[in-house]
């Protein structure tokens, strides 16, 4: 891959919002990524395999559970600082952004939510340094966009709960020491439990043949009467709430990871613009290249705004989550339409992964499909707009 040379476009001077911690949060993340992420990722993404080396690196940065107090092992930052951790880490790579996401948002954040001080001084720590990872299971086989069908349950058999059934397209399961596992007890009430690798009955075989985030590890839960220790039932919440809550936070920060793939696809054709002839002149004095980058930077920076404005409003608990689902549709689906854009500014090269427009744009169509569809997503703010429920 070319040497990473990106520069963080920044046309309405953002950085005067942000404090000085959150710029030098933003820095040490941005600077990390350039060393240890930008080098070696495009070959990890032609090998699908997650690079396992940069797990203590992505802990140094806080990028494992930012907002978590520093007691049980997190950074103790703000939201804005996690936003512009998980925009760094993106730029880099969707694949390594989502390893992230999933063990701050979806298991480390319902540890800290839901649990009790047991589970949180047990996992939290391990998780916030990396020694142990961390996934999340909610999605079925048969049901997606509809997990209050889910068909995973547990039973109370006195000394343990029985739990049986299996989860699909799983990011980081088949390498996580723990699981965070969405299943059904007896009444058909919704509850979490920390299930561990090992646990007899337990098996999280890897799905292969992905043409997107291929630096990322995605496999199945399978739960073959496993006996899970009551102690692991995450105590403080249970029903559909749970783990929407978690998906709140992931959210929310994949709609700063989106700006971040979106900038590096603009800040590559902007510089490639300006360096390819043909006709004797750079492209980018084409006008129909510009119009292609004025609409990116304005795209850009709108995004950036409204994420911006969510971030102080999650800093004062007054984020909805139709507000989160709005940003994270609009940014997921402004870089995908980015990376499309900067690819053909490419040309050829653009397919190539000497630079990493097309990695971006394979990746983001996961980006635009988890954690809630782009309809699904648009369907919530229908339904918060109207109050008439149009999933079924
Ligand atoms: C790489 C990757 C990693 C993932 N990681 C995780 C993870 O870590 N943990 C986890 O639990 N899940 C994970 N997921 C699963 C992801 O969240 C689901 O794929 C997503 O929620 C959609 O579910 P589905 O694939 O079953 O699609 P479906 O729900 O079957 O949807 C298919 C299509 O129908 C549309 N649709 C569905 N219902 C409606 C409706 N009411 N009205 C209109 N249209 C509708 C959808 O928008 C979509 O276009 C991951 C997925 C991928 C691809």
């Amino acid at each position: 891959m070319k040497p990473d040379l990106f520069e963080a476009p920044d046309y309405y001077n953002l950085d005067d919002l942000l404090t000085e911690e959150h710029k030098l949060v933003r820095d040490a993340a941005r600077s990390w990524v350039k060393r240890e992420v930008s080098p070696i990722i495009e070959d990890y993404a032609q090998k699908a395999e997650f690079p396992k080396q940069i797990i203590g690196g992505l802990a140094g940065i806080g990028a494992f559970g930012p907002y978590i107090p520093m007691e049980y092992g997190g950074a103790g930052l703000d939201q804005i600082s996690y936003g512009l951790i998980m925009q760094e880490i993106e730029r880099g790579d969707s694949g390594v952004r989502s390893t992230a996401s999933v063990q701050s948002s979806l298991v480390m954040y319902p540890i800290w939510k839901y649990g009790n001080e047991e589970q949180r001084q047990k996992y939290l720590p391990k998780l916030a340094s990396g020694e142990w990872m961390g996934c999340f299971g909610l999605t079925e086989p048969d049901h997606g966009s509809n997990p209050s069908a889910m068909v995973t349950n547990f039973k109370d058999k006195g000394d343990y709960y029985l739990l049986n059934g299996a989860k699909m397209w799983i990011s980081n399961a088949p390498f996580a020491q723990v699981a965070v596992v969405w299943a059904k007890d007896e009444a058909g009430r919704i509850h979490g439990l920390i299930v561990e690798r090992g646990m007899e009955g337990f098996t999280t075989p890897e799905t292969h043949n992905k043409w997107s985030l291929r630096a990322s590890a995605t496999g199945e839960l399978i739960f073959d009467n496993v006996k899970v220790p009551k102690e692991n039932l995450l105590p403080n919440k249970s029903g559909l709430g749970a783990p929407l809550g978690c998906l709140d936070s992931a959210r929310y920060g994949i709609a700063w990871g989106a700006i971040g793939a979106a900038m590096d696809c603009y800040d590559t054709a902007l510089r490639y613009s300006k360096e390819r002839m043909q006709f004797g002149k750079p492209i980018g004095q084409f006008q129909l290249q510009q119009k292609k980058l004025a609409e990116m930077i304005t795209e850009i920076t709108k995004a950036q705004l409204l994420t911006w404005r969510l971030g102080t409003l999650r800093n004062n608990n007054k984020a909805t989550s139709a507000q989160i689902s709005m940003a994270k549709r609009n940014n997921v689906d402004m870089a995908i339409n980015i990376a499309r854009e900067a690819r053909q500014m490419l040309g050829g090269m653009g397919i190539s992964g000497e630079y990493s427009i097309m990695r971006h744009s394979m990746n983001l169509e996961s980006v635009i499909t988890y954690e809630g569809t782009h309809d699904i997503h648009l369907l919530i703010t229908g339904l918060d707009i109207t109050g008439l429920n149009a999933f079924k």
